[in-house]
């Protein structure tokens, strides 16, 4: 169990951060808060925010910070975040939202634990975006090449029918990669400056799992 509640999980596209929370959350009851989630569910529900959101998503740009600022804002204002503590994934994604973030969080009378970034090298990264596969029907996640369902495109978990997302295509792979180092790549040097930052370059889920339960303790 961790001391440690408040967290930021940093990483770029493919690079475990939704794995690795699956695995923190199956010990902790910790609120896992997915802004690429959120936005997935507003689109299927066909919101105005949704379509709005829908081309810049397909496009492998950001949606604008105000808007998932906002998102986040109302989902950690809810009691089970301050009872139990949250890992915020795909968010803060620029300087901007990290500010919007930190207002956020004061006004809430909390404040973050430690900001886990999960460092892992381009190659890997474009091999395991374009591979992706998810659950049509409970969102699991397969990879084609490193961890392939039994039955090719079913999932092994509910027999749901597998789908590859539209923004895991090479191209957009790529986009996403130039994003995240462009935007994202500041906020760590911004956490580290804070004295928050937990950068782990192993890729082994096993080991990863073992540097977290150690760090935060
Ligand atoms: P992954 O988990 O594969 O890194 P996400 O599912 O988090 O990707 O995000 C998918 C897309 O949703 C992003 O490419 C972006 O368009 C949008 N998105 C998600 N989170 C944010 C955010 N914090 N700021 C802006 N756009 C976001
Ligand atoms: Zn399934």
């Amino acid at each position: 169990m961790f001391k440690q509640k408040n967290l930021i999980f940093i990483g770029a596209p493919g690079a475990g951060k939704g794995t690795i929370s699956a695995l923190v959350l199956a010990e902790q009851p910790l609120v896992h808060i997915s802004t690429g989630d959120l936005l997935r569910d507003e689109i299927k529900r066909d919101t105005q925010l949704g379509r709005e959101a829908s081309t810049l998503m397909k496009a492998g740009k950001l949606v604008p910070d105000e808007v998932v600022a906002g998102m986040v804002r109302s989902r950690l204002s809810q009691p089970d975040c301050r009872k139990e503590g949250f890992i915020l994934d795909g968010f803060p994604r620029t300087i901007r939202q990290a500010e919007l973030l930190a207002d956020a969080l004061r006004e809430l009378g909390t404040q973050l634990d430690r900001v886990v970034y999960l460092k892992v090298d381009d190659d890997l990264l474009l091999q395991r975006l374009t591979a992706r596969q998810n659950c049509r029907k409970c969102g699991a996640i397969y990879n084609k090449i490193f961890q392939p369902s039994k039955q090719e495109n079913i999932c092994d978990k509910c027999g749901g029918e597998l789908f590859q997302r539209p923004d895991d295509s090479l191209e957009t792979a790529k986009s996403r990669l130039e994003v995240f180092y462009r935007q994202t790549q500041p906020l760590i040097d911004y956490y580290d400056k804070l004295g928050l930052l937990l950068t782990i370059t192993e890729t082994d889920k096993a080991k990863i799992m073992a540097t977290l339960e150690k760090e935060l303790a």
